[in-house]
């Protein structure tokens, strides 16, 4: 789990009071023929120990959820062979995305006077502060069910959604949930070690994985590609994506890939310091996990709402903000 991390070790003092043996005094009480308060035969007393104390500073990328517990995907995967290789996608230029309305920032735009949606969203970000992370699935009838893991542990605190490849899942056509604010805590194993648990502030692999098994299901279905979208509320910024790719970019994930992509994605996001984490996000969904037509939009504070994607030669990005 701790990869690219950074340990630094101190030697630190560390002092504490004892309790007095009446157990009424703790800060260090005289006795009363030292002319203070505590009777006791044995008084409260400073104890100071020199310890080695160390930090580890953990890149692990919170919310890889979705997971669902792995189990693979069945059926088509898209072909991810070594990583980069490019699936043959049959060039059909100008297909519709998707039956119906698929204006995402138009969609976005009503969403976000819903006061249905709003509540949701407003719950989420009053919980970043959790150590775990919370959400919400939809489904294809509008209900929105609130989620999060109760066995969540500080060191695996991701959401478990339910497994979207069970008939019984595959309506679900939304997920809203947290990327949770970075926390330290004690490694249970060697308690003098803090340990800082980081999370990206955007959409993980296993993130994107869900939102495609998604997809696959609508287009099974035959429901609208278009209604079909995935929410991250973090205390930096919020995103929603949607699909604007075509039926040929529909693709799936196993498990097996996403344990993969789960691991580059931490070690990319980890280093090129110098790009945003929208930049290196998009760059590695585009060509790391070779996924096309996922759109990525900012949920701006004020309001407004922006699509950022990546210019022609994809080192930098480019913004639109929706009319
Ligand atoms: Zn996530």
């Amino acid at each position: 789990m701790m990869t690219e991390s950074e340990i630094s070790c101190e030697w630190v003092e560390e002092s504490y009071f004892t309790a007095c043996s009446s157990n009424e005094h703790f800060n260090g009480e005289a006795s009363i023929s030292q002319g203070g308060p505590c009777k006791a035969n044995v008084q409260s007393q400073l104890v100071i120990n020199v310890v080695h104390r160390c930090k580890l500073i953990a890149s692990t990328a919170l919310g890889d959820d979705g997971t669902g517990g792995g189990g693979g995907t069945p059926g088509s995967g898209g072909g991810l062979g070594g990583g980069n290789e490019e699936p043959e996608i049959p060039t059909k230029p100008n297909l519709p995305p998707s039956k119906g309305n698929n204006n995402p920032c138009e969609k976005i735009k009503a969403q976000r006077a819903d006061i249905n949606f709003q509540n949701k969203i407003a719950d989420l970000q009053g919980k970043t502060r959790l150590k775990k992370e919370t959400g919400y699935i939809q489904r294809a009838n509008g209900e929105y069910t609130y989620k999060d893991n109760a066995s969540a542990t500080n060191q695996a605190n991701e959401l478990s959604l339910p497994t979207a490849e069970e008939p019984a899942n595959q309506d679900i056509i939304a997920y809203l949930h947290t990327h949770v604010d970075d926390y330290e805590y004690y490694d249970p194993e060697n308690p003098v070690i803090t340990i800082t648990k980081k999370g990206f502030k955007i959409f993980s692999p296993a993130d994107i994985s869900y939102f495609m098994t998604m997809i696959k299901n609508a287009q099974d279905a035959g429901r609208p590609l278009g209604d079909v979208y995935a929410v991250l509320v973090s205390s930096l910024k919020n995103y929603q994506i949607r699909f604007t790719g075509n039926q040929y970019q529909i693709k799936t994930f196993t498990a097996d890939q996403k344990e993969t992509f789960r691991e580059t994605f931490i070690k990319y996001m980890s280093k090129n310091k110098k790009m945003s984490l929208e930049l290196k996000f998009l760059k590695f969904i585009d060509e790391s996990m070779n996924t096309k037509g996922v759109s990525l939009y900012r949920l701006n504070s004020d309001g407004t709402t922006a699509e950022i994607k990546l210019n022609a030669d994809k080192t930098d990005l480019v913004e639109i903000t929706c009319p």
